[in-house]
């Protein structure tokens, strides 16, 4: 399958990417590369990969067959980083993810959320850190939050929090794997536009969503992941608006 963006200043990259749980293979030898400041989104049905695509790309599960390269870097969970080598915790420091389910710490505010990373990874000192996520909370629209408790947050402030969090360890990409599916129907798009502000600043990512007019609207790029494999790319026009498979047809028109 060709992939169009591979000359143009990749950030990160699968090649070959295999992953098999025992004997049930998920992802059957995908080809991804988001070059810098590019949106994918990545579509398809439940159970399609698309969570172990994302997952793989920053070595949350291990490959089992392929490479993962970070700015032309191979990844590798043993690898230190020199020569055209790179470990995991130089991945991780640079690829922030944003979950369904927040994934924030219960016992710490909204404020601690944000510097957390920044202050126990990146050795920040703390009124700096603060000062840092005092700017991505009201970036957010939560600059009025910064003692409150996770539980004491809707769900789409507790989404806002988690983007403000991935964003304090500035990194070079995002990986938002459907971020509004657990949410009530009318806390989507405060969710949507934060990150529709994302994509207009020029942060690297790959969305996993079933909105499918918003992912026509942000991305650059669709994937359409159907059993472990990718079954179409394109534009969003060629993917979701006018979709020429029957089976991604069939899918776009159940979420619109
Ligand atoms: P999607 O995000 O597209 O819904 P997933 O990547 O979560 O799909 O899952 C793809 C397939 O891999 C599914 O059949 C799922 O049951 C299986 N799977 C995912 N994670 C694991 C795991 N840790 N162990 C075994 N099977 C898994
Ligand atoms: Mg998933």
């Amino acid at each position: 399958m060709s992939d169009t963006s591979i000359d143009r200043d990749p950030v990160i990259q699968a090649i070959g990417l295999r992953k098999s749980y025992g004997t049930l293979e998920v992802l059957k030898g995908m080809n991804l590369t988001l070059a810098r400041g590019e949106v994918v989104a990545l579509i398809g049905p439940s159970g399609s990969g698309k969570s172990t695509l994302i997952r793989c790309l920053n070595m949350m599960e291990q490959p089992t067959a392929g490479t993962i390269r970070f700015r032309g870097k191979e990844i590798g969970r043993k690898f230190r980083d020199a020569g055209d080598k790179i470990g995991i915790g130089t991945l991780r420091r640079n690829v922030g993810m944003v979950f369904q389910h927040f994934n924030l710490f219960p016992h710490k505010t909204v404020l601690e959320n944000v510097t957390e990373g920044p202050i126990v990874v990146c050795k920040t000192p703390r009124a700096e850190a603060e000062e840092q996520a005092k700017e991505l909370l009201a970036q957010v629209g939560l600059q009025d939050k910064h003692g409150a408790f996770p539980n004491h947050l809707s769900g789409g402030q507790k989404q806002r929090v988690a983007i403000a969090r991935a964003l304090a360890m500035k990194p070079e990409v995002l990986l938002l794997d459907e971020v509004t599916s657990a949410l009530d129907p009318e806390l989507v798009g405060e969710v949507l536009t934060v990150i529709r502000r994302l994509a207009q600043d020029g942060m690297t990512m790959a969305i996993v969503t079933h909105e499918m007019a918003f992912a026509a609207d942000v991305s650059d790029r669709v994937m359409f992941l159907d059993q472990g494999s990718i079954a179409a790319q394109g534009s969003a026009e060629e993917i979701i608006r006018n979709p020429d498979n029957e089976r991604l047809a069939s899918f776009v028109s159940r979420f619109n």
